[in-house]
């Protein structure tokens, strides 16, 4: 992802981003939003919606892996709690869970490149050419 959006993230949600500075073998988060920047506005959504849960219930997530596998949108996170929330955080998890899930169902119908709605998305998938704004290149 271009550095300046990367950058617009991390600004505005630092608790989600807050392993992008540690060491590779601590967290793959070192190596930054690894998909493209047509997917930086279903990021941003699923950023934005995640925290306000985390703010809501007093958890904290932390993004451990953001990349583009096999075509869609991956988040991988770490939850920040202590063991006496066990019980409590099953929910938690689920609800982010979701909102992520969300985000990856989104970006498969999402061009990776320009942020375009994908047609007969899982032909041009497996072309691996997103959509028309590549017939330009
Ligand atoms: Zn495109």
């Amino acid at each position: 992802m271009n550095p300046e959006l990367e950058q617009k993230l991390y600004i505005e949600f630092p608790k989600l981003f807050a392993q992008k500075d540690l060491d590779n073998s601590k967290s793959l988060m070192g190596y930054g939003c690894c998909c493209g920047d047509g997917w930086y506005a279903i990021l941003r959504g699923a950023c934005e919606r995640t925290q306000a849960v985390c703010d809501k219930e007093g958890f904290q997530v932390e993004f451990v892996q953001v990349k583009g596998k096999f075509d869609r949108l991956r988040v991988y996170y770490d939850l920040k709690v202590a063991d006496a929330y066990s019980k409590t955080i099953d929910g938690f998890d689920a609800i982010v869970g979701g909102i992520l899930e969300e985000a990856e169902g989104e970006s498969l119908e999402t061009c990776e490149v320009c942020g375009g709605i994908l047609e007969g998305a899982e032909e041009v998938r497996a072309k691996r050419t997103p959509c028309r704004c590549w017939e330009d290149v």
